[in-house]
Formats: C-alpha cells, sequence, structure tokens
C-alpha cells in the first residue's frame, strides 16, 4: 500500500469502513510508516474531538492513547475473524469429508446387496461386464437346449 493511499483511506479507518484486508494493509503501513502515522493522528485527533463536541460526551485527554488502542483493536479483530475463517474452512472440510464417508459406506452397502456375496465395493464397470458375460453364458446355455432338443427329436 502507498503512502497516498493510505492517507486516503484515514477517514475510512477513524470511521470503521475498512474491509478486512484494507484494514490489516492499513495497519500494517502505518505501524512501518512514521510520515502516515503521523498523518493519522492529526486526523485521528481532528475527527474524535469534533464527534466528541457533536455528542457532548467529554473531550478525552490523551488522543494518542486512544489511537494505540483503536490500532490494537482492530489488529485483534483482524486475528479473530482470520481464526474465525480457519475454523470455518475446516469445519467445512470435516462436513465433506464426513459425507464423502457416508456416501461410499452406502455404495458399498448398495453394491454388497447387489452381488449378494461379495463384500468389495464394485465398480460400475465390473458390475456391466459381469451382466454382460452373464447374458452371454445364459444364450450358450439356450442354445445347447435347443441344439439337444433337436438331436432328441431325431433320435
Ligand atoms: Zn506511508
Amino acid at each position: 500500500m502507498t503512502c497516498m493511499y493510505t492517507q486516503r483511506l484515514i477517514t475510512s479507518f477513524i470511521n470503521d469502513e475498512l474491509s478486512l484486508s484494507e484494514l490489516d494493509k492499513f495497519i500494517h503501513h502505518v505501524k512501518a510508516c512514521d510520515e502516515c502515522y503521523e498523518e493519522l493522528e492529526v486526523y485521528f485527533t481532528l475527527l474524535t474531538a469534533m464527534k466528541q463536541l457533536d455528542e457532548e460526551q467529554n473531550l478525552s485527554n490523551d488522543y494518542r492513547l486512544e489511537l494505540k488502542n483503536k490500532i490494537y483493536y482492530s489488529e485483534e479483530k483482524i486475528v479473530n475473524k482470520r481464526i474465525h475463517k480457519i475454523r470455518k474452512i475446516i469445519m467445512f472440510c470435516m462436513i465433506v469429508l464426513f459425507t464423502s464417508t457416508i456416501i461410499s459406506f452406502k455404495n458399498g452397502v448398495i453394491s454388497k446387496e447387489a452381488k449378494g456375496v461379495h463384500s468389495k465395493t464394485i465398480s460400475e464397470y465390473n458390475l456391466k461386464y459381469e451382466y454382460k458375460s452373464n447374458k452371454y453364458i445364459n444364450r450358450e446355455l439356450e442354445y445347447n437346449n435347443y441344439l439337444n432338443v433337436l438331436f432328441d427329436n431325431k433320435n
């Protein structure tokens, strides 16, 4: 983030209007750049004092400390949101794993039922192949029976 861009975000930072990634980059820059930090301090003091006057609150005695606190809480917010995101991803992975385990278990049970004795999961190809070869065996038996009947009749 450049100094110009950072300084353009100062008001949004003070009004809590930055997105999480913007906030992250903003704080990262401000902590490393004295010029931008000073600029932030000036704006923070001005805007916060104006807001306090507007809302008829007591004026703060230490705007520097307030700014430091605001930065500290913003950093905490970023960390918490990241942990929350990681937790969500882990939960999602666990759900996917759980669902796929259930699905593969169910498929195993279904093909077990289809085959009767087989305990392994049978692929679709194997099922088709077995079906076809069974069909041919049946045809061959039918043909042999037919021939037998023919020969029996001739004898
Ligand atoms: Zn800067």
